[in-house]
């Protein structure tokens, strides 16, 4: 069985020593997650993570989860009793508002506790973590009496929550949305129509579903502009929070799938089901966009976090398996071969997946920092830099991590040979759990176009301004430090590759908007390749300033030769990417369709 331990060396350097979350003390909740709380969540969450979830994860890709025909859905054997556990140990509300019966602490510790969650096991993570984002668009857009009844049960975990977008025939384009809407006379809705893809739209954890639902008011404008949200719930709820009636939601089918097979993907037909509306009429997408921002993080965690669940088994094998000698002659002369971890090539693939890793999990600490700051900070200036921040990241972040993330995971797979690919030694799951992050809340082509189509150009370039702002800034403070030459001159040439693409697409999309289609992906993961050269910078300067101040540890050693290598092997890349964009949409739209 594949192993799994939390990382939490590498989290305590980034809380404590880079990102510094003591200094935000300020911002309500942060006083109470003072370094020692911070270690024992952390911990709990390792364990939970080590000891229960990470022992469910091939039992759940195995057994699946079963439709019976009475359209109940079961869920792999364990995930009812670690679902328990998850819910009363509180998990859920971590950084939920206290109000509601959360704990109030950052949110920065709540995505740092999914990393670890989600290595452990993606497809059980997915029931709790859509229920937080479920929350979330509830908190922000939901009426008094909704977030009463709603929230408090969904923050113990007692009922979870779903979203429910797709449909057959609309996906990216959810302007095409056909679901309808039916204002009655005491102000709810009769809901109809059909969604597919739903995760953990039904299944056996909880005690009831509170589905948010995409659906359009009858008579209102065609397209997107006519898009309304709704919550429905799976059981009808009475005014003082106690269950009713079954409502007119059933889960139709299950999908058969690549990956996350504990995690269930139904069809859910809504027949004149109840519903109320959330915000206002027509205004459904600002409810949703809440809940996709927050899932677009916790999706890019997956990438993050079954990158590092690979990583770790492969290094495992690496240091185990014995296959041919070291080029510059054996290294184990007791043992009939050297263990492969000795080849170049083995090293190369482990330290690209390594590199990332650690650059992955630094971006998200520091967008989640700056989400705790956009929604907790009483300096509206403060705010809305973190919040320019957010808008920003998040598609890079959802789009990068998870590329990269499965590619890690196949990388990591290779490391293992044939028996990678073989399914009781483990990695082939983690291949096939990592593929549905690029596809899912937005296809990554999206993200990418969303980055440069809406993000950059949004309030004249104000966010990504900002953004080159700084990590010159940084290069600029750090520029005369010898010892940050080999981090800072590399940074400088990504960070110049960038702002050269930035003014080509400025230049060169508004006369032919191909052109920005064409280069968006090449964008996005040059972008990405900028934020982690400036995380590998900023974690280099602390860690050299660590081992000034009290010594070397094979930890902060490992930092400066992982973040050379990302510097001198990886970062050169965002050439490639710059000279892509720069060759605009020529070739790439001169075929006619029917030639493909
Ligand atoms: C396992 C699983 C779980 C899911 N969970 C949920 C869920 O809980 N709730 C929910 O509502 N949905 C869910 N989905 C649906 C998922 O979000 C959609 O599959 C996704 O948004 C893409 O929609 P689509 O599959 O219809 O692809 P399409 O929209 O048909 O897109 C096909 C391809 O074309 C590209 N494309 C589309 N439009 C454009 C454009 N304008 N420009 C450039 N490229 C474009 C896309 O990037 C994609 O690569 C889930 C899907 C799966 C497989």
């Amino acid at each position: 069985m594949p192993s799994y331990k939390a990382p939490l060396e590498d989290v305590g350097f980034l809380l404590n020593d880079v990102f510094q979350i003591d200094r935000y003390d300020n911002l309500p909740g942060f006083s109470d997650a003072s370094a020692d709380v911070r270690d024992a969540i952390l911990n709990e969450a390792a364990k939970l993570s080590e000891q229960v979830l990470l022992p469910l994860n091939r039992v759940g890709d195995k057994e699946g989860c079963t439709r019976h025909d009475d359209g109940r859905v079961t869920t792999p054997t364990g995930f009812k009793e670690a679902y328990k556990q998850v819910a009363e140990g509180g998990w859920l509300g971590l950084s939920a508002p206290e109000e509601f019966g959360g704990q109030g602490l950052p949110s920065t510790l709540s995505h740092t506790v999914a990393e670890f969650l989600t290595s452990a096991n993606m497809a059980f993570s997915m029931y709790h973590g859509l229920t937080m984002g479920a929350t979330a668009a509830l908190l922000v857009h939901g009426r008094p009496e909704q977030k009463a009844i709603f929230i408090p049960k969904m923050v113990t975990g007692e009922w979870t929550g779903t979203m429910n977008l797709t449909e057959p025939q609309c996906g990216t384009d959810l302007g095409l949305l056909r679901t309808k809407a039916i204002k009655q006379a005491d102000g709810s809705y009769k809901i109809t129509g059909t969604k597919i893809f739903i995760s953990a739209g039904e299944h056996d954890l909880s005690e009831n579903i509170i589905h948010l639902v995409l659906a359009r008011i009858e008579g209102a404008p065609a397209g997107i502009k006519g898009v309304s949200l709704f919550v429905v719930p799976k059981i009808l709820v009475n005014a003082d929070g106690s269950l009713g009636g079954r409502n007119g939601v059933t889960c139709g089918a299950i999908e058969h799938k690549m990956g996350i097979h504990g995690n269930a993907t139904c069809v859910m037909n809504y027949d004149d089901a109840t519903g109320w509306l959330i915000g206002e009429e027509n205004k459904g997408m600002q409810g949703m966009f809440v809940m996709m921002n927050e899932a677009r993080l916790g999706v890019a965690v997956q990438g993050l976090a079954q990158s590092e669940v690979a990583y770790q088994n492969a290094v495992i094998y690496a240091q185990e398996r014995l296959q041919g000698r070291s080029l510059t002659g054996a290294k184990a002369t007791d043992k009939p071969a050297d263990p492969i971890i000795v080849h170049p090539d083995i090293r190369r693939t482990l330290l690209t997946i390594r590199a990332f890793n650690e650059a992955a999990r630094a971006m998200v600490v520091w967008t989640a920092l700056k989400g705790d700051v956009a929604h907790r900070s009483e300096d509206a200036k403060e705010r809305q830099a973190a919040d320019d921040h957010m808008g920003l990241m998040t598609p890079v972040l959802k789009g990068v991590l998870t590329d990269v993330g499965f590619a890690n995971a196949v990388s990591a797979q290779q490391v293992w040979g044939g028996h990678g690919y073989i399914a009781d030694n483990g990695m082939e799951q983690f291949v096939r759990d990592a593929r549905i992050a690029m596809i899912y809340e937005g296809a990554n082509g999206i993200q990418a176009l969303d980055l440069v189509g809406r993000k950059l150009p949004r309030d004249g370039g104000r966010a990504v301004m900002a953004f080159f702002a700084e990590v010159a800034a940084f290069a600029k403070q750090h520029g005369a430090d010898a010892a940050m030459q080999p981090f800072v001159a590399p940074l400088s040439r990504a960070l110049g590759d960038l702002q050269k693409a930035t003014t080509w697409l400025m230049m060169n999309a508004m006369a032919q908007p191909d052109n920005a289609g064409a280069g968006a992906t090449d964008y996005m993961k040059l972008f990405g390749m900028v934020g982690f050269g400036y995380m590998w910078a900023k974690m280099v300067k602390v860690a050299q300033d660590k081992i000034a101040a009290s010594g070397a540890t094979p930890y902060l050693t490992s930092k400066l030769t992982t973040g050379r290598f990302f510097m001198e092997r990886m970062l050169p890349e965002t050439a490639l990417h710059l000279t892509r964009i720069e060759s605009g949409c020529g070739t790439v739209m001169e075929l006619p369709a029917e030639a493909f």
